[in-house]
């Protein structure tokens, strides 16, 4: 593992809710991610750089020592499913629920629910837990169309203000878990790069305390 410590984060919510934090903490970027199509960025700290990657991504490059620390939100996490990595830091951005929605005007329906969504995992666990026979309809976007179109009863998505889900004619029925993004951590990079990795980490600790949100 090389001596520099490298941070995945992913464009939108999550590089913008972050940068702000690590500028807290000090550490600032020469260009900005959001308009440049570089993967990797140089920051003030001559020990860390920021590459940038899919958001579904980031545990991946994480666990693998692609990268030594990422910021990850706790639904691309729990879809992601089991590994091997530290989550010690809750950065109390990129905030959402995760919600099962249907329509509105929802009609009782006899026999298996479908749902459709891309939180295949997290919403086969969500009806196994609670014994039920649910048909998964697998989506990589727009999920709020498969109601209206009649191809599913529900969705499992994120949800912020609800504008979405209202504006199609959904609303949200059941809350599965409350969302924000984490810090995680390589195992192996936590050990061997304890002296270069305690100190941002504490540094970020203070950034996220010192918002208060
Ligand atoms: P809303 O504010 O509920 O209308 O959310 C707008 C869209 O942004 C929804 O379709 C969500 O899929 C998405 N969204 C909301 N919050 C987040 C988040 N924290 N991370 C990723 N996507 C989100």
């Amino acid at each position: 593992m090389s001596a520099m410590l490298t941070l995945a984060l992913s464009k939108g919510r999550i590089l913008d809710d972050t940068l702000p934090l690590l500028a807290q903490a000090g550490i600032r970027l020469f260009d900005d991610p959001a308009r440049s199509r570089k993967l990797i960025f140089p920051t003030s700290d001559p020990a860390l750089r920021i590459v940038i990657v899919r958001a579904t991504d980031v545990p991946t490059y994480v666990e693998n020592g692609g990268a030594d620390l990422g910021v990850a939100g706790k639904d691309v996490l729990m879809e992601h499913g089991p590994c091997g990595v530290y989550e010690p830091l809750d950065l109390r951005i990129a905030r959402c629920k995760l919600m099962v929605a249907g329509r509105i005007d929802e009609q009782a329906r006899q026999g298996r629910l479908r749902i459709a969504t891309k939180f295949v995992r997290i919403t086969r666990d969500w009806y196994a837990e609670r014994g039920e026979q649910v048909e998964i309809i697998k989506l990589y976007g727009s999920m709020e169309l498969a109601p209206l179109l009649g191809m599913a009863d529900r969705i499992v998505d994120v949800v912020d203000t609800g504008k979405t889900l209202k504006e199609n004619g959904l609303e949200p029925k059941e809350l599965i878990a409350v969302i924000s993004s984490r810090l995680i951590i390589n195992k192996a990079a936590l050990r061997w790069q304890h002296a270069r990795i305690q100190p941002l980490l504490e540094r970020l600790t203070a950034a996220v305390a010192a918002r208060g949100e």
